[in-house]
């Protein structure tokens, strides 16, 4: 595989474009002591988050997968200071690394984590936010993707994390329940007339994956 490669170039990009970020590397070091699995956004990833909730003007963000918070992060320092982060988590141990990381970060009072399977948190949420984020377990990527249209408005961005699986997404014969989903929610999307959409396939640090990236019209 060309992953050496990947990494590689990963690295290189980051140290020629990224400023040094001790709290972003704390937070990544605190998930990994505490088991978290090291499946957060790269770091280049995460400040193509950051950029286009700038780009956007964000003001409210919602996030479906907070893992130890690190994308959480990279959004909520996009946000002006009367910006809110809300973040879902399905599992216990890991919002509370995110709460330690965030709260680190200086970010406790700009975001807020609620703890429980999104698809009973969700119904909780009155939106309109202005970006969210789905990066949680990829078999709900259909629901997440209809509740993310629930709660946004027409200018709201979507953006779907992992989304090419090393390619296993084109094949129609692959049935896990990730690829079932996310085939699945592109079906939906693709028939949806009120959002412009597209993807793109990546390779970097966290190897050959993708993201859908979904602008509101309507
Ligand atoms: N967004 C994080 C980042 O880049 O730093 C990574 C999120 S990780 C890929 C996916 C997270 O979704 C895990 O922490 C997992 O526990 C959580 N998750 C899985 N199923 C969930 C569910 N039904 N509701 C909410 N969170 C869920």
């Amino acid at each position: 595989s060309d992953q050496p490669l990947w990494t590689a170039v990963d690295d290189y990009l980051v140290s020629a474009l990224l400023p040094p970020d001790p709290v972003l590397d704390d937070a990544l070091r605190r998930a990994a002591d505490a088991g978290l699995p090291e499946i957060a956004v790269a770091p280049n990833q995460g400040r193509l988050l950051n950029l286009i909730a700038r780009v956007r003007g964000a003001r409210r963000v919602l996030e479906i997968g907070t893992l130890g918070g690190y994308s959480t992060i990279w959004l909520a320092r996009a946000l002006p200071p009367d910006g809110r982060v809300v973040t879902l988590e399905f599992d216990p141990r890991h919002a509370a690394v995110a709460e330690e990381n965030i709260a680190a970060a200086g970010l406790a009072g700009v975001v807020e984590v609620l703890v429980g399977p999104a698809l009973e948190t969700l119904p909780t949420l009155t939106g309109p936010f202005d970006l969210v984020f789905v990066d949680a377990d990829k078999d709900n990527n259909p629901a997440y993707f209809e509740w993310a249209m629930r709660l946004t408005a027409p200018g709201s961005v979507i953006i779907v994390d992992n989304v090419v699986r090393g390619g296993r997404v084109a094949d129609p014969d692959d049935t896990s329940p990730a690829v079932v989903g996310t085939r699945r929610m592109h079906e939906l999307i693709g028939a949806e007339p009120r959002v412009a959409a597209t993807a793109v396939q990546t390779v970097g640090e966290k190897g050959h994956d993708g993201f859908t990236l979904v602008y509101r019209e309507a």
